[in-house]
């Protein structure tokens, strides 16, 4: 079965929270900022919800 999780991350260009879907057990995934599309690099933390980003 296959499960889903949230990816919560900040822009850095705009600080806006975004949120992806992400496959349960990924550690990466891309994604563009809601409010300013920025593309970001995302990477899963120590802590589970809240996301690593950086400028892709
Ligand atoms: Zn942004």
């Amino acid at each position: 079965m296959s499960m889903a999780q949230t990816a919560e991350w900040i822009c850095t260009r705009c600080g806006s929270t975004n949120r992806r879907l992400v496959a349960d057990g990924a550690t990466r995934a891309d994604d563009a900022c809601v409010t300013c599309h920025a593309h970001h690099v995302l990477e899963a933390d120590a802590r589970p919800v809240r996301w690593r980003a950086r400028p892709a």
